[in-house]
């Protein structure tokens, strides 16, 4: 009987990620960049099929959604009329003894208090002091903070100005990507035929100078975010907002995460505008954070812009006549921690029999490679050539590996390790009997299959 593991540390999930080809710390021949990341050969590939998993679900399988691909670098009065050149902003404190710098309202709430970055400095820095006893720092323990001071999370730069003092007029990387998404909602009204209720959907990478950078691509300067905005007629948005919790939820739950480590978490400290704002959560190793934010946002966003750029940014509907800013239903959620949630998910160590191994569980669908193609020797010509045909074959329709090195069980714990669902072998019964051998990576099962069958016998696997 095989013995599974599920319990495991983030540590073993990077060190994973290094090994294998999933994830690589940025420059690293450099010494790395803090809290920026690069995907490696496998993790682009799992990356990818998350991208396209979401990207599918959310605009070609829904009539009412469209997609658009925004530009990173924006007007920075876009940032102005968010509020994000004010507001976007965490309380910073720093250790008066080690100067590591640290987010307040994390620190207080691994403490077991109740903080919010949204609270002003004035409010957070009393809690801080109500408590001051109970924080320490968490690298040199001593108990000895600087007040907060609110630290502002955007990206600057200098795109487009060519003088030396290029800072007090900066151009930003964008916060967010669906600042974009509101920006065009014009263009798209006057060059689509959507009407309302409908949503715009895009994936992008957003920039924000985080304070504390820890948790792997948890919490990265550099990230992707998969958001889509659900524009809706004033007065419908709770109606709305219901429906997309449970497409979001259930979004998870397709993508093979157990609804044991899924919950809500539900903001009581909304933004002024917010009507509704819920994360759902993944317990990582480091335990349950946000994965996704879903928020009924009013119309603040249209009226906003409307008002910095002078533009009508008001819907016709053109059933009644009736003008209006339309209300936002927001689904926004991070790639790389959904790419963090669905490997932590998968991973597993078994006891066999003879030894043990590590599997990567994953969805078929995400997995960076679906079928590796073995040839039993890599010395037997007949044998190799006979192995290509089929990878040949096999590559047009899904993403394979060929592989000829090692002996096979070598090759199967390297598959298992980047969670290749099939391995195909050619041995000499291949050549005589024009057949092959299918191991499944879950159950480690093998069958014979016949080389004009595996087109057909991998079409029903839905492998992507
Ligand atoms: P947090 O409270 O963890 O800082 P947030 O509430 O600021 O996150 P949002 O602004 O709602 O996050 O962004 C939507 C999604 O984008 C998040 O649910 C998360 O998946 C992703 N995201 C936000 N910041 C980061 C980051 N620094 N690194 C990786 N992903 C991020």
């Amino acid at each position: 009987m095989k013995k599974t593991t599920h319990q495991h540390s983030l540590e073993q999930l990077v060190s994973l990620c290094k090994r294998r080809g999933f994830v690589f710390p940025s420059s690293e021949i450099y010494s790395g960049l803090t809290a920026v990341y690069d995907f490696g050969p496998y993790g682009v590939e799992l990356l990818n099929n998350i991208k396209a998993y979401w990207w599918k679900s959310m605009t070609q399988l829904r009539d009412d959604i469209i997609g658009l691909d925004s530009a990173i670098f924006m007007s920075p009065k876009v940032w102005e009329a968010s509020g994000h050149v004010k507001n976007f902003s965490d309380p910073l404190t720093e250790c008066k003894k080690c100067h590591t710098r640290l987010r307040l309202d994390s620190l207080l709430e691994e403490a077991g208090i109740t903080a919010d970055e949204k609270m002003s400095e004035e409010e957070i820095n009393q809690i801080f002091t109500d408590n001051k006893e109970k924080i320490k720092c968490p690298v040199c323990g001593a108990q000895d903070l600087t007040p907060g001071k609110k630290f502002n999370l955007l990206v600057h730069s200098n795109l487009g100005n060519f003088t030396s003092d290029w800072t007090k007029d900066p151009t930003y990387l964008r916060g967010e990507t669906c600042q974009g998404i509101y920006v065009n909602f014009k263009n798209v009204l006057d060059s689509t035929r959507m009407k309302i209720p409908f949503g715009i959907a895009q994936i992008g990478k957003a920039f924000r100078n985080e304070i504390t950078a820890r948790q792997f691509i948890f919490r990265t300067r550099e990230f992707e975010q998969m958001e889509m905005q659900y524009f809706v007629k004033p007065g419908d948005d709770h109606q709305y907002y219901e429906e997309w919790k449970k497409i979001r939820w259930q979004f998870y739950l397709d993508l093979g995460i157990s609804p044991d480590n899924l919950r809500w978490f539900k903001h009581q400290n909304l933004a002024f505008y917010a009507q509704e704002a819920y994360d759902i959560e993944y317990r990582f190793p480091f335990g349950f954070k946000e994965v996704e934010g879903l928020h009924a946002r009013g119309d603040y966003d249209l009226t906003q812009h409307s008002k910095f750029s002078g533009q009508d940014l008001s819907y016709l509907d053109p059933l009644t006549n009736q003008k209006f800013i339309p209300h936002v239903v927001e689904t926004s959620a991070g790639a790389g921690r959904i790419f963090l949630a669905v490997l932590n998910e998968a991973y597993q160590e078994e006891e066999l029999e003879k030894g043990s191994r590590l599997v990567l569980k994953l969805n078929p669908q995400l997995a960076p490679i679906k079928i590796a193609v073995f040839p039993l020797l890599r010395n037997k010509p007949e044998l190799v050539k006979k192995a290509r045909e089929v990878y040949d074959l096999l590559k047009l329709n899904w993403r394979c590996e060929f592989d000829d090195n090692g002996n096979i069980g070598k090759r199967y714990r390297r598959q298992d390790e980047i969670g290749t669902p099939y391995c195909v072998t050619i041995d000499f019964d291949s050549l005589e009997k024009a057949c092959v051998t299918v191991r499944h990576r879950d159950t480690m099962k093998q069958e014979i299959i016949e080389i004009v069958k595996l087109l057909d016998f991998f079409s029903k696997k839905n492998l992507k």
